[in-house]
């Protein structure tokens, strides 16, 4: 998925000719996020060649003036352009107090907007990936945000898979949600395999008890390795130093 940061304002406190206050767009897939929302950001927006873009959410760093003081024209913009779908607009405690002081200023708008006041953690959830807040240092209480994505499997490489024995149908499957996959005879007395994300395990191990009491073992005492004599098929080895990936990573 394309992700497109563009720094729309870059300016300190100050704008000069050429730059304007605190913000930042954030463009993940098909969802727009402006981080702070500096004075003058829509006229910024026009400047930048992106025209004047419809947001999914406003995230504000802190209340100081030069963080938000361009919402009002946004947001007024976006009134007499007819917008009806809600807009989020979160950020630290006194936001609330904040936009009523300015509702003279913004008036009456078509659509929702939907505050929150946030600490730390998680704020906003938007096609798949997570907003998380996190506290930074500055003159009064401010945040800064992180963009999460879900984390993918990548895909399933089937040449490796057939290498080590396994047999297309079912147990491709049982790997591909994350199974761990035991008693494949031309595994035994080899490494796991498959370490990426949620994929599966395949192991040199005839069942899942045998697995688990190895484990066990080597738990307790992490230098014993071979825990079975290896004649019988299974034993521990050096997941390390062998071990070979079901899986590529995505780009
Ligand atoms: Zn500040």
């Amino acid at each position: 998925m394309d992700l497109w940061v563009t720094f729309i304002g870059t300016a300190a406190s100050v704008p000069t000719a050429g730059r304007g206050t605190a913000a930042t767009l954030v463009v993940r897939g098909g969802s727009r996020v402006l981080i702070d929302c500096g004075e003058g950001t829509q006229r910024q927006f026009l400047r930048s060649g992106l025209g004047l873009v419809d947001l999914d959410a406003i995230l504000l760093t802190h209340l100081h003036g030069d963080h938000y003081l361009g919402l009002p024209g946004l947001l007024k913009t976006y009134a007499l352009r007819g917008r009806t779908e809600p807009l989020p607009l979160i950020g630290p405690p006194g936001l609330a107090s904040l936009l009523g002081a300015l509702s003279g200023v913004i008036g009456r708008l078509p659509f929702a907007l939907e505050v929150g006041e946030v600490g730390p953690g998680t704020v906003l959830v938007l096609d798949g990936a997570r907003w998380d807040a996190f506290a930074t240092r500055h003159s009064i209480r401010s945040l800064g945000y992180v963009l999460v994505e879900d984390a993918r499997p990548g895909m399933f490489d089937v040449a490796a898979a057939r290498a080590l024995g396994v047999t297309p149908g079912p147990l491709f499957g049982r790997l591909q949600h994350g199974e761990t996959i035991t008693g494949i005879p031309s595994m035994f007395g080899r490494a796991l395999t498959g370490p990426y994300g949620s994929v599966g395990w395949l192991t040199g191990y005839e069942s899942l008890a045998q697995m688990e009491k190895a484990n066990d073992a080597q738990a307790a005492d992490p230098t014993m390795l071979k825990l079975i004599d290896s004649t019988q098929g299974c034993f521990v080895e050096d997941v390390g130093a062998t071990q070979t990936t079901l899986y590529r990573k995505l780009a």
